[in-house]
């Protein structure tokens, strides 16, 4: 026999709580065995106590799981902490970042609407976008992040989306959000943010009146590299759409990833601020050493757009770019002169990892535009993480004395 319990003190109240504490907290609802841990509810299918109950069930008549592709405890768990923390009405789990992104423009735009895009995001979603969205019909232009005027100037009458990542990968270039979502409303267009860098830790888009937010978990949300795993979250009417066609088309995320990612979440902001710290301070060690030549970072005094930065983040981000003396050369012998940090293009670990944007992530496009889209050759990326700041220093000194 389970022992009866009150399941009506079970639950924390949230009512006015910060930030750090809905991190811990929010969307937990603990069942009548009362776990203080989060649940895991490992399992595809729910039965139900008659047929009748199974046929109101499934006509959304009485709410309650039906299949683990509509819902699932441990996942929606996952997506109220998240709305929680981003501000949002609703928040919808998918499979990875990518999905995510597929989920939304698929819930959202139709063949003949245009979709306009930051140049600096992500190389996937740049694929997803010409590859594949195209081909049904998604007209796609791309705008430079930073420039206002240019989004004004690309707006269509059919443009139903702006997406954008700020700041963006890997050279740390910020778009004042609340400006472009005034200039998108205007048009009636909606403001997508991939806000992935940054997490709501450190930037709350919503906040600042965009109306959609997208995140791989993967990265910092997950925080230690275990899991994929993605969100959108925004306003009920959109994610209504959003729900309708994962549960349609089954990108979903695994309960068993919902359930990493809600413990990473209870960690998020201590790990970013340390994060934000430690990229802080090699920002400032790099900017004053010979080899370097410049250093892209937006917590730096010396980033043009610092005060926007300081405006709309709470954080100036775990990711330092840097330019070194001598070229591809010069940067490849820094990367390999480096003996704790590890060589990968991820991110938002932990660990910090250490890339040559210009032969990895970005060695797709041509030379001519990686220029403009100022990729030089000599261009290192770091993805700080939590070790001590002493020893990421001295590794990064080893690779500056190897130029
Ligand atoms: C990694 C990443 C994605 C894609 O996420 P996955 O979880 O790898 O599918 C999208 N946007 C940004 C900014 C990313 O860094």
């Amino acid at each position: 026999m389970t022992q009866q319990w009150d399941a009506g003190r079970l639950d924390s109240d949230l009512d006015g709580v910060a930030f750090d504490t809905l991190a811990v907290r929010a969307g937990q609802h603990r069942t009548p065995e009362g776990e203080h841990s989060d649940p895991l509810f490992f399992t595809s299918s729910y039965v139900f106590r008659t047929a009748a109950d199974a046929a109101a069930r499934f006509a959304g008549e009485v709410p309650g799981n039906v299949y683990s592709r509509y819902t699932n405890p441990t996942v929606r768990a996952f997506e109220e902490r998240i709305a929680a923390l981003e501000g949002a009405e609703q928040a919808v789990a998918t499979s990875t970042g990518m999905s995510a992104i597929l989920s939304l423009v698929m819930a959202l735009c139709s063949a003949g609407d245009h979709v306009l895009v930051s140049q600096s995001v992500f190389g996937s979603t740049i694929s997803l976008f010409e590859k594949y969205f195209k081909r049904f019909g998604v007209q796609v232009d791309y705008v430079p992040l930073a420039n206002l005027a240019g989004w004004e100037q690309a707006i269509k009458p059919n443009t139903r989306l702006l997406f954008v990542e700020s700041p963006s990968n890997p050279l740390a270039e910020l778009v004042d959000i609340g400006a472009l979502a005034e200039i998108a409303h205007a048009r009636g267009a909606l403001l997508v943010v991939d806000n992935c860098f940054s997490t709501p830790a450190l930037q709350q888009p919503l906040k600042l009146g965009a109306d959609i937010v997208m995140h791989s978990a993967t990265k910092f949300i997950d925080g230690q590299g275990r899991c994929m795993g993605g969100v959108v979250a925004g306003r009920n009417e959109h994610m209504k759409e959003v729900v309708g066609f994962l549960r349609t088309a089954g990108p979903t995320l695994s309960p068993f990833n919902a359930w990493v990612f809600l413990k990473g979440l209870e960690t998020l902001n201590l790990r970013m601020r340390a994060h934000c710290a430690n990229a802080q301070a090699l920002a400032e060690w790099l900017e004053q050493q010979d080899g370097v030549e410049k250093v892209h970072y937006a917590g730096l005094p010396s980033h043009p757009q610092h005060e926007l930065a300081k405006r709309q983040m709470r954080g100036f981000g775990a990711v330092v770019s840097f330019e070194v003396k001598g070229g591809k050369e010069g940067a490849w012998r820094f990367i390999d002169a480096t003996r704790l940090i590890s060589i990968t293009a991820n991110l938002g670990d932990s660990k910090t990892t250490i890339t040559h944007p210009a032969t990895t992530s970005h060695g797709r496009l041509a030379p001519q535009e990686r220029e403009a889209a100022g990729i030089r050759d000599s261009l290192i990326r770091v993805a700080v993480g939590l070790e001590d700041v002493g020893d990421l220093q001295a590794d990064l000194a080893r690779g500056l004395a190897a130029l």
